[in-house]
């Protein structure tokens, strides 16, 4: 009914997982060779990012969110919203393709006879989207629960919209009987009050960065580079600096107040 198809090394970036719903529909097309000889009649991308969608060639029908559809169709939109310039080439080994056409949030597909629900969870990126499939799981895409924390590096990310998605995924999963959380990179999460609390987690990381970026900036350090989102700067620096430094900006422009007190 549905299937997990795990990327290579636990679906660390540059690689994520998908997800196979039904016989002719897969999410996102990031999980490395296993994927070449598959094909299906749809893709559903939850964002842009790279490495989402490199196979997107697989499926015969590319559907995304209207906010990110011209940035899965084309270099000179998905450029401009890394802010890197050209740099931004050096994410990608694909053609881009075209979106045949595009969701929207608490919109209800079906595949096979699988249902699959839209939500619109703005914030990582401005059309990403988690996908409920046949009530009980739910594909997390890039609120992927890991232990670094959430990602908003791009000019088209959003600090607050972000933990407004990850509290109203909180509620998605208490009000109805989900079971299971696939996020794109690292493990699944089995059992509601498991998911809940992982979700949880995610919000807090968000506080806690909160709290620190705006305590440095308050005492005049520039909190930039200062292990508050990389704890050590991958290499290139360069442009990992580039995506701290967006990051940071976020924060401090704007407040969480609303997730963060008490
Ligand atoms: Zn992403």
């Amino acid at each position: 009914m549905y299937k997990i198809i795990e990327a290579p090394n636990s679906g660390k970036y540059p690689f994520s997982h998908s997800l196979i719903v039904g016989k002719s529909c897969i999410i996102d097309t990031g999980a490395g060779e296993k994927l070449a000889s598959l094909r299906f009649d749809y893709v559903l991308n939850t964002h842009w990012h790279e490495d989402h969608i490199a196979m997107n060639r697989i499926g015969r029908k590319v559907l995304a969110h209207p906010l990110d559809a011209e940035a899965i169709e084309s270099y000179e939109e998905f450029r401009e919203r890394y802010g890197l310039g050209d740099l931004a080439k050096m994410f990608i080994n694909f053609e881009f393709g075209s979106v045949y056409d595009v969701f929207e949030d608490e919109d209800e597909l079906e595949f096979d006879g699988v249902g699959v629900e839209v939500l619109h969870t703005p914030g990582h990126s401005a059309g990403h989207c988690c996908f409920v499939v046949n009530d009980e799981a739910i594909f997390l895409g890039d609120i992927d629960l890991t232990s670094f924390g959430p990602w908003y590096g791009c000019l088209d990310c959003d600090v607050r919209d972000f933990a407004a998605s990850v509290k109203r995924l909180m509620k998605e999963v208490e009000s109805r009987d989900i079971n299971l959380a696939i996020p794109s990179h690292g493990n699944p999460v089995y059992g509601k009050e498991n998911i809940i609390e992982a979700l949880q987690k995610y919000l807090n990381k968000f506080c806690e960065r909160d709290k620190k970026i705006k305590e440095l900036a308050k005492s005049g350090v520039d909190p930039v580079g200062k292990g508050v989102v990389y704890r050590k700067l991958p290499e290139p620096r360069e442009i990992y600096l580039h995506f701290e430094k967006i990051m940071v900006e976020k924060h401090l422009t704007t407040s969480l107040d609303k997730f963060c007190q008490g």
